[in-house]
């Protein structure tokens, strides 16, 4: 790893679809998808700017404007831009950060959140102790994105521990009553 990396961002997509493709399309201008609600056909970049995207219930434009929602797809991450690059997402921090771009606009899924939650975590393991931010926090800009209260999230990370497993006590219970 050529970079040190410290801080961990957060965004999110502003779109109420979309998935690593969608928006490596919307990156790079490949494809000729036009990307609601920018009505843009793609910023000309080399790849995507994201390292991660975190996908709510609609990855496709399909399934959203046909409303069927893809439950297996909520809160699945998807790989972007490798760890070792410098991605394109926050201009001020982007040298020293990984950047995760969650699917949605103000309303995300738990999953989303959990998946955010074990990635920050799995990201700590292999970079040690990362500043968790949302880009909003981290920019001269009046951007808010992404449009989450991150001293909410950051609590609420804080004071999260995931749940134990439990089947094996359930089972013994069950056996000795
Ligand atoms: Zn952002």
């Amino acid at each position: 790893m050529s970079r040190t990396i410290n801080m961990h961002v957060v965004h999110c997509s502003v779109s109420l679809y979309g998935n690593k493709d969608l928006i490596w399309k919307l990156h790079t201008g490949w494809g000729d998808e036009i990307f609601q609600p920018w009505d843009v056909k793609g910023f000309g970049w080399s790849d995507i700017g994201y390292h991660n995207v975190i996908c709510n219930e609609f990855p496709t434009r399909e399934s959203f404007d046909n409303k069927t929602p893809m439950l297996t797809h909520v809160g699945l991450l998807e790989r972007g831009r490798p760890y070792d690059q410098k991605g394109a997402h926050a201009i001020e921090v982007n040298a020293n950060s990984i950047g995760t771009c969650l699917i949605g606009d103000r309303q995300f899924h738990c999953n989303q959140l959990l998946r955010l939650y074990t990635l920050h975590k799995e990201l700590e393991v292999q970079f040690g102790p990362l500043k968790l931010v949302g880009h909003y926090e981290v920019t001269e800009s009046s951007k808010t994105c992404p449009n989450i209260n991150m001293n909410w999230l950051q609590g609420w990370f804080e004071g999260y521990q995931i749940p134990q497993p439990v089947g094996r006590e359930l089972r013994h219970a069950r056996s000795t009553s």
